[in-house]
C-alpha cells in the first residue's frame, strides 16, 4: 500500500506531460515569418494564410473585426487554450501563427481531460464571405478540413439577384420580393440586396470533422462553420484559429477572444488558469 502511493504521483505527472505534448500541434505550412501581400479573393482552392511577425504577440489592432470565443465548448475557459500565438513551446523549427483550442484539463477527481472533439465552431465577425473550404479529409497543407473567411462590410439596397460583382465586392440577395422593395408597377428591383466589400481581414478555422458552409457563402456572427476534429497535420482534436490582418500578417487572437486579457496567461500552465472570460 505504501509503495503504490509513492509510485503514483510521478506516474500521474508523466501522463499529464504526455497529454500536454500531444496538444502542441505543428502547422509547418503556416509561413516562415514573412509578411504577406493582399490576397486575391479566390473562392476555392485556398492556400493557408501565411504568418507574420512574433512582434504581433499581444498587439491590439483597433480595426480588427474578429472577436469573441469561436468554440461552443469550454467557452471563456482559458484552460482550453493549448497553444498560443508564437508559442515558444511549439514544435521546434515551426512558428505557430494562430491560437489552439484543445482539450480542457480538469482535476483528476473529475476525470482528468475533457475532450473538445466535435465541439461546434462559430464565425467571429459581424459578416464575412467563405473564400476557402474543404471537407474531403485531405491534408490541405496541414489545414485538413477547414474554413477560411474574408471579412466584409455590407450595405442594404433594393436590387435583383445575380448582379455582376467587381473584384473585392460581393453581392448577396438578403430577401426575395422584399415588401419595401416590391413595386408591382416597377418590378425591376424587388429584392433586398447586400452590397459587401472587404477590408481584407481574414479569419481561418482548421482541423474540422465536417464543415457546414461552402465557398462563396455569406456568414454572420454566430453562424456555425463546422465541428472540431483532428484532420490535417494534427495530433489530437483541436481548433486552430487564425486572424490575418491586411498589412501585418497574422495577429494574436488571444487579444480578441475575451474582453479581458491577462499577460500572465501566456506563461501559465492550463491547470493554473482559474479565471474565466467574463463575457461568457
Ligand atoms: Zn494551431
Amino acid at each position: 500500500m505504501k509503495k503504490s502511493r509513492l509510485v503514483l504521483p510521478p506516474l500521474l505527472l508523466l501522463v499529464l506531460l504526455c497529454c500536454l505534448l500531444t496538444l502542441r500541434i505543428p502547422n509547418p505550412e503556416l509561413g516562415t515569418g514573412r509578411s504577406e501581400g493582399i490576397p486575391a479573393p479566390a473562392r476555392t482552392g485556398a492556400r493557408p494564410p501565411s504568418g507574420g511577425s512574433c512582434g504581433n504577440i499581444q498587439q491590439v489592432y483597433p480595426d480588427n473585426p474578429f472577436s469573441g470565443w469561436p468554440v461552443d465548448r469550454f467557452t471563456g475557459d482559458w484552460r482550453s487554450i493549448s497553444s498560443w500565438f508564437c508559442d515558444p513551446a511549439y514544435f521546434r523549427g515551426y512558428t505557430h501563427w494562430g491560437l489552439d483550442f484543445g482539450a480542457r484539463q480538469a482535476p483528476a477527481s473529475d476525470g482528468g481531460w475533457l475532450t473538445i472533439n466535435e465541439a461546434g465552431v462559430y464565425f467571429t465577425a459581424d459578416r464575412g464571405v467563405v473564400i476557402g473550404e474543404a471537407h474531403d479529409g485531405g491534408e490541405h497543407w496541414g489545414m485538413g478540413n477547414h474554413v477560411i473567411t474574408l471579412h466584409v462590410n455590407c450595405t442594404e439596397r433594393c436590387g435583383t439577384e445575380g448582379e455582376h460583382e467587381e473584384e473585392g465586392q460581393y453581392i448577396y440577395m438578403q430577401e426575395h420580393n422584399y415588401p419595401e422593395c416590391y413595386d408591382p408597377h416597377n418590378p425591376i428591383h424587388p429584392d433586398l440586396v447586400l452590397d459587401c466589400v472587404t477590408d481584407w481581414w481574414r479569419g481561418s478555422y482548421f482541423h474540422f470533422k465536417v464543415t457546414t458552409v461552402e465557398a462563396g457563402d455569406l456568414v454572420e456572427r454566430g453562424d456555425l462553420l463546422g465541428y472540431i476534429d483532428s484532420t490535417g497535420r494534427s495530433t489530437g482534436p483541436h481548433l486552430h484559429y487564425q486572424i490575418n490582418s491586411p498589412t501585418a500578417g497574422a495577429v494574436d487572437p488571444a487579444m480578441t477572444i475575451c474582453s479581458e486579457y491577462d499577460p500572465w496567461l501566456r506563461s501559465s500552465w492550463p491547470w493554473e488558469r482559474t479565471e474565466m472570460c467574463p463575457d461568457y
